[in-house]
């Protein structure tokens, strides 16, 4: 193997994060002890972190990097000005780093915070550094978002936006509370560290630590707890399976308040065209997996060859349920919109539609109670 020099140094980077981590550490706590924190200061850490960390996955994100649904101009702005404050580059640069990464995913030496170069390394070590120099200049692959005036506008003023907004908003809510050094400390040092490495964590938590329920052809994970402390992004196994889809957490259930707030703001005409994947290639790409899964283990069994068969012919009933219930669906749908049925007709494609449905509810049961108990341990 032959050594090479390592890439130059990003020296504004490591003081960046030297300074503001020295601060958070440092600063913050002994201002906590000697001042105290009064709950203004608290309400606006909380809200800056928020507000800039969900400017970061619902905007740089899931708006321009993944274009995974439009927002109206007002909403560009405010998400482009949130985005800037929470200090990780334009959104140009940053949209391109992470076409490419979920393009060469894994791949260490296109993928810029490549998680198989380690955790260090795809959660911050891979600014530190120049690797991959042409990145720092060539967008090629945002094409599309050279035509975004919002997106050109920060990219070409980003130093000027993200200093003002990072001093400005808690500099003047600190005058107000009468302690602007304690605000600054609070809701704009500790606030944009907390942002940073949160964020930072999608990188290298959300591809390391949870399960691979839909592929594992890449190291991203889907993991609720982490999810929880990064506004709903930490479902990344599905991220990275079907990522235009808008949301992360495609279940009512599961935390993704980015999706909430993209949808919520749907309903007043802010956001629109919101991409969703269809349900059928979601459940195909999951019992694909889960076939995968339990066929690596019974191939390895003695027995295997006769459980094998069986797996094999209730997947293939499984799919064909599927296919038969999303066509069945698609027929009522069209059905209802075109609303050219007679009653009983409607009653009969509803009718069908019902006992589909729950042949395919019986079929997915089967189907899980036979892949839990050949994955039990022999
Ligand atoms: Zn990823
Ligand atoms: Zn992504």
């Amino acid at each position: 193997m032959t050594t090479q020099k390592k890439p130059r140094l990003l020296i504004t980077n490591i003081l960046v994060f030297v300074v503001t981590g020295l601060i958070s550490l440092v600063f913050v706590p002994l201002e906590v002890f000697y001042r105290g924190l009064d709950w203004v200061e608290v309400i606006t850490c909380i809200s800056l972190i928020w507000a800039t960390g969900m400017s970061i996955t619902a905007g740089y994100h899931r708006l321009w990097a993944h274009k995974s649904y439009q927002a109206n101009p007002v909403v560009r702005v405010i998400l482009a000005v949130a985005g800037a404050m929470a200090l990780q580059n334009s959104i140009l640069h940053w949209a391109s780093d992470h076409r490419i990464h979920h393009r060469h995913v894994d791949d260490n030496d296109r993928d810029p915070y490549s998680a198989k170069k380690g955790f260090w390394y795809s959660h911050i070590g891979w600014m530190l550094r120049e690797y991959q120099a042409h990145r720092y200049s060539d967008y090629s692959n945002c094409k599309d978002l050279q035509k975004d005036k919002v997106v050109m506008w920060q990219h070409n003023h980003y130093l000027p936006i993200m200093l003002i907004a990072n001093f400005s908003i808690p500099m003047f809510i600190g005058w107000l509370n009468g302690d602007i050094w304690g605000m600054l400390v609070v809701a704009g040092v500790f606030r944009l560290v907390i942002v940073h490495h949160v964020t930072f964590f999608i990188n290298s938590l959300a591809h390391i630590w949870g399960k691979q329920p839909y592929t594992d052809t890449n190291t991203a994970r889907d993991n609720g707890i982490l999810a929880f402390f990064t506004f709903g992004e930490g479902y990344h196994n599905y991220h990275h399976i079907f990522e235009y889809d808008y949301r992360n957490g495609i279940k009512w259930w599961q935390f993704d308040p980015t999706k909430w707030l993209i949808s919520g703001l749907s309903f007043i005409g802010l956001t629109s065209n919101l991409r969703r994947c269809p349900e059928q290639r979601i459940e195909q790409a999951k019992a694909a997996m889960q076939l995968k899964r339990t066929k690596a283990k019974l191939e390895l069994m003695p027995n295997g060859q006769e459980l094998l068969t069986k797996l094999h012919a209730e997947y293939d009933l499984l799919v064909s349920k599927m296919t038969e219930f999303y066509s069945a669906q698609k027929s009522l749908m069209d059905a209802k919109k075109a609303n050219l049925l007679r009653s009983y007709e409607a009653l009969e494609l509803d009718f069908k539609y019902k006992e589909i449905k729950s042949a395919l509810s019986l079929q997915k049961q089967k189907w899980s109670m036979l892949n839990q108990m050949y994955m039990q341990p022999a």
